[in-house]
C-alpha cells in the first residue's frame, strides 16, 4: 500500500504525534487538531474501512475503543465529553481510505465540532420501521 498516508504513518516514512501503538494498532495526534487532543486510532493492517474488518482484526483492535477513549478522558480535566467518529465511505466523509477512528474532545457546545440528526420520525410508519428493521437483521453474519 505504497500510497497510504496512514501506512506511511505506521512504517515511519512520514511522520506523526504517536499517542501508543502495539501489535495492532498505533493512535497518534489528528493533524487537523479540530479541538486539542483530537486523535486517531488506526489499525496496523490496511484495511479501507469498517466494511473490511474480518472478525479476527475485530477482536483486535476495537476493544480498544474505550481504552483509548478513557486515557483521553482523563488526560485534560477540561474534556466534558467525547465525540468516537469513524467515516466509511466517501458519501460519509471518509477521505482517507485507511480504516480510522476519530476521537475528538469536547469542551464545549461551541466548539469547532458538530454534527446534524435531523430528526425524520414522522415520515416512518411502524409498518415501515419493521421493514428496514427486518431487511438489516437478515443481513447479519453469525
Ligand atoms: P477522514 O476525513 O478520512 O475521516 O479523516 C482523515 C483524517 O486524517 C483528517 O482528520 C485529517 O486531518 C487526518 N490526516 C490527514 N493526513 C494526515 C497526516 O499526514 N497526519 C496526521 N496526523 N493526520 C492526517
Ligand atoms: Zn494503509
Amino acid at each position: 500500500m505504497n500510497d497510504c498516508i496512514f501506512c506511511k504513518i505506521i512504517d515511519g516514512t512520514i511522520p506523526s504525534v504517536s499517542v501508543y501503538e502495539d501489535d495492532d494498532i498505533k493512535v497518534f495526534l489528528d493533524i487537523s487538531q479540530t479541538t486539542p487532543g483530537h486523535t486517531l486510532m488506526i489499525p496496523k493492517k490496511h484495511v479501507a474501512n469498517i466494511f473490511d474488518y474480518d472478525d479476527s482484526l475485530a477482536r483486535h483492535v476495537l476493544p480498544k475503543i474505550p481504552v483509548i477513549a478513557r486515557a483521553i478522558k482523563k488526560s485534560n480535566p477540561q474534556i466534558l465529553g467525547l465525540n468516537i467518529v469513524n467515516n466509511n465511505g466517501e458519501i460519509a466523509y471518509q477521505s482517507v481510505f485507511h480504516s480510522h477512528f476519530h476521537f475528538i474532545p469536547r469542551f464545549a457546545a461551541s466548539d469547532d465540532f458538530a454534527m446534524t440528526f435531523k430528526d425524520n420520525s414522522s415520515n416512518y410508519s411502524s409498518e415501515e420501521l419493521e421493514e428496514i428493521a427486518s431487511r438489516i437483521h437478515k443481513n447479519m453474519e453469525d
